[in-house]
């Protein structure tokens, strides 16, 4: 007989998970169950103006290939585009500056850290002499913001590699486990020595998409919701029930477990996934494993928004050559902007300048607790001052994201090993809260976790 699987959730991770399980060899009958009505969850994009825009999600990182893998198998390697600027800057208080030329934020170079003004020469001085410090062999974790400090000294790292880390959790380096979000950084100080050591050291070479030049990131003509769209197509109407959310898991004795919906269904399952925000994860297995909904509890999501702002006609112009910018925690009330029309330059928008900005973060929540028009109002304003704008936007809207930032705090991988002791065979929890936040790893998780449902591991 077949094993029956029910995954919850049609983001990224519950479709791959599916779409791998019916892929592969062994007998299963999949059903996806999303509270939507669409596939994609946090992939999507909204109408501002007269352009559809990413809301959420709007690169992929070439460097890790998996889910430029996935739109090959999808047939969507023709739709793959390269960025289009791909500068980084930083804000500081002489202005926008290049992020020096490295890798996590970390300069390659000592004539790189010499020469970048956007701190004090004191600070500087003290980053170029990090290869002399001896290298700590521990293999215990610790939190980003301590490694850092201990080998670049205060002044670097608050203003020059906190904001590029912070910025891709949208969290706070002195929580963040080493770990569990940028391992390479223990690596490169125990194996290679000294952080600039890593940076220097060739980074894997970045895939092409077919489209162009070899860039850090990529997108997919259209919006990303093309992937989720994709997968949702090759799994078949038969396999997917939208509208329909999972309030309940059950299971008598040692049969199959049942998975209720809103809509009063009762399903049999052998084996199921949970590809939910780990708090709806939670909530669902407190009946079935409640040591394990308990630990999961501990992991924190932060709540960001995003400011979408197009500008009239000729001010496109106006921005510099750069994908976008990041700032120090609490200078502005914007954490990062993306230059939209820059990085993902697009015939609709003609000349206008198109502009995305970030907002909150872990420890910075307070900044959503404002009506959507004065986050936007505030938004703008700080745009208008990094970018010298001087005319207002055409058309703006804010798109809240509350809980969707899961932060690894440290000690994060022995929390997982804990879950996954806690949880009964057939019992699965995938989602950026667990290993991994970006689509990449997303991909390669599921494929994981699907490997694991058919081999009953
Ligand atoms: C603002 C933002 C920007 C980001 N930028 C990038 C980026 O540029 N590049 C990148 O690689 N990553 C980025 N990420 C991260 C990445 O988008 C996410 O980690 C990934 O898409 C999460 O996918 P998921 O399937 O695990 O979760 P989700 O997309 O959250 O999917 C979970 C699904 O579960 C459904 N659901 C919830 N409860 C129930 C229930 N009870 N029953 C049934 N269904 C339920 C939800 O409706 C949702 O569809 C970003 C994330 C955000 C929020």
């Amino acid at each position: 007989m077949s094993r029956r699987v029910v995954v919850v959730g049609a983001g990224i991770t519950g479709l791959t998970v599916a779409y791998r399980i019916l892929r592969s060899p062994y007998a299963s009958e999949v059903l996806v169950v999303e509270t939507d009505r669409e596939p994609g969850g946090v992939i999507r994009t909204v109408r501002v103006g007269d352009l559809d825009l990413e809301a959420g999600p709007d690169a992929l990182l070439v460097r890790k290939p998996w889910a430029l893998d996935l739109c090959y198998e999808l047939g969507l390697e023709g739709d793959l585009m390269p960025q289009g600027a791909t500068a980084s800057q930083l804000l500081t208080p002489r202005g926008l500056l290049p992020v020096p030329p490295g890798r996590l934020g970390i300069p390659a170079s000592a004539t790189g850290l010499a020469r970048w003004k956007g701190m004090p020469v004191t600070a500087r001085l003290r980053a170029i002499a990090e290869p002399l410090l001896p290298r700590r062999h521990s293999e215990r974790d610790s939190s980003v913001g301590a490694l850092l400090r201990r080998r670049l000294g205060r002044g670097a790292t608050d203003a020059l590699v906190a904001p590029l880390l912070a910025g891709i959790y949208a969290g706070d380096i002195d929580r963040l486990s080493v770990d569990a979000a940028f391992p390479e950084l223990a690596y490169w100080e125990r194996e290679l020595g000294s952080l600039r050591a890593g940076a220097r050291a060739k980074a894997v070479p970045a895939r092409r998409v077919p489209a162009g030049p070899a860039t850090p990131f990529a997108t997919i003509r259209g919006g990303l919701h093309r992937l989720p769209a994709a997968l949702a197509e090759a799994l078949g109407p038969g396999t997917l029930r939208f509208g329909s959310s999972v309030v309940k898991l059950g299971r008598e004795g040692r049969g199959p477990y049942r998975v209720a919906t809103d809509g009063g269904d009762d399903l049999p399952a052998d084996a199921v996934v949970l590809a939910t925000p780990s708090s709806v994860s939670a909530d669902l297995l407190a009946e079935v494993a409640p040591k394990a909904a308990e630990l999961i509890r501990e992991i924190s999501a932060a709540s960001t928004a995003i400011a979408l702002f197009v500008y009239p006609k000729g001010t496109n112009r106006r921005l510099p050559e750069a994908a976008g910018f990041v700032t120090r925690r609490g200078a502005l009330p914007i954490t990062a902007a993306t230059a939209v029309s820059k990085k993902w330059p697009r015939q609709a928008f003609g000349s206008r300048a198109v502009i995305r900005a970030f907002v909150g973060g872990a420890g910075l929540e307070h900044e959503l607790d404002r009506p959507d028009d004065d986050i936007l109002s505030s938004a703008r304003e700080a745009l208008a001052r990094v970018y010298r704008l001087t005319v207002e936007p055409e058309h703006a809207a804010l798109v809240r994201w509350p809980g969707s930032m899961p932060q690894y705090a440290v000690g994060h991988l022995d929390l997982l090993g804990a879950i996954d002791a806690a949880l009964p065979p057939g019992l699965y929890v995938a989602g950026g809260a667990f290993r991994g936040v970006g689509i990449p790893d997303r991909v390669r998780d599921a494929g994981a976790i699907a490997d694991r449902v058919v081999r009953q591991d």
